[in-house]
């Protein structure tokens, strides 16, 4: 009995043990309680399978929860895992910015285990390329894991007039997300309308960076950092280039417009997470949710000054065909809240 089969008859008797639950809920579990359940990493090549916010990953490391230059929020999440691209990459971010005058960073999210959707949050975070970094500086000293769990980010934006409050920014935050978006790996880099309006306002000299970073919801007290596929992820769905230009035009503009703002015209639409099943997500996400995993989270674990984990064991190629993405559905398919666009823009 293969361990997918055996999630499934798990799953499937769990729902008669509650009763009153449909056959088409024994039939197939839901991909966010099928990823969600996973505690470590699937221990094979890393590979990112499908797109941000419909997919999964094997391979995946954890940024440690405390680095010379960083320490991790919200640990009870188990939401430390990505790419070793991404890890690497904010290893490598947070020794830069300390070395920019930024006294560390504060790591919220990267993705599950394998990925996957989630029981809670974010649409995307599925293929471990995605990162939130809290725009509030590393106190100087360690934080507790209770503290980790309550202790609130600095809100940047009200959210009245969706500006920046002038007394919490500083050009410490613009050299952040500016670092940030230095990165050849990274493609874009979310931040609320409001920050990019002060970036747009304010920053002089080269500003060709501006144009990864990109004005979503939310995204008020953290930015959100997304690299593009990696070598070796033929599965991965890469995203369409963002628009030539900063982006300090009218499509900013229409943010400080009362249409983004509307209430949900449609608020009982099921989330994605809330229908995905595992035969939605790319073929190879079950193989994914198969393979074995490392023998600790230490082994795969990155502490630091660029030193990446041993691999527990010795990294197999896993099963992709072509046909990997064999009855997906289309992405325009997957239910989205109506009044929002493409939430990765
Ligand atoms: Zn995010």
């Amino acid at each position: 009995m293969t361990a997918t089969f055996r999630t499934f008859v798990r799953a499937a008797l769990a729902a008669l043990a509650m009763g009153g639950v449909s056959a088409d809920a024994v039939a197939e579990p839901l991909a966010k309680d099928l990823f969600g359940a996973m505690t470590l990493p699937a221990a094979t090549a890393p590979k990112s399978y499908g797109f941000y916010s419909k997919g999964c990953f094997s391979g995946g490391v954890a940024i440690a929860t405390d680095g010379p230059n960083w320490q991790a929020m919200r640990l009870s999440r188990n939401r430390r895992w990505g790419h070793p691209a991404l890890v690497n990459l904010i290893e490598k971010f947070s020794r830069d910015a300390a070395a920019d005058g930024w006294p560390g960073l504060l790591i919220g999210d990267l993705s599950q285990p394998r990925g996957g959707p989630m029981l809670t949050g974010h649409a995307s975070h599925q293929i471990g390329l995605d990162a939130d970094i809290w725009l509030t500086p590393m106190p100087g000293r360690t934080l507790s894991a209770s503290e980790r769990e309550k202790m609130s980010a600095t809100l940047m934006v009200n959210p009245k007039t969706h500006l920046v409050y002038d007394n919490r920014w500083t050009p410490a935050h613009a050299q952040l997300i500016r670092r940030a978006a230095s990165y050849p790996e990274v493609e874009r880099i979310l931040v609320n309308p409001g920050i990019k309006k002060k970036l747009c306002d304010t920053v002089t000299g080269d500003r060709s960076w501006l144009r990864k970073v990109r004005p979503f919801w939310g995204h008020d007290y953290h930015m959100h950092v997304r690299i593009g596929c990696q070598p070796g992820s033929v599965g991965c769905k890469g995203q369409a280039d963002v628009a030539q230009g900063d982006g300090c035009d009218k499509s900013l503009a229409w943010w400080f417009t009362d249409e983004p703002w509307r209430p949900n015209k449609d608020p009982d639409k099921p989330k994605a997470r809330d229908v995905m099943k595992l035969s939605s997500l790319p073929a190879a996400c079950a193989a994914v949710l198969d393979a074995p995993s490392p023998v600790s989270e230490a082994a795969v674990t990155v502490r630091g000054r660029g030193q990446a984990p041993m691999l527990a064991t010795t990294p197999a190629e896993p099963q992709v065909t072509a046909s990997a993405f064999a009855g997906e559905v289309p992405l325009d398919r997957v239910p989205v809240p109506m009044f929002r666009p493409d939430p990765n823009r």
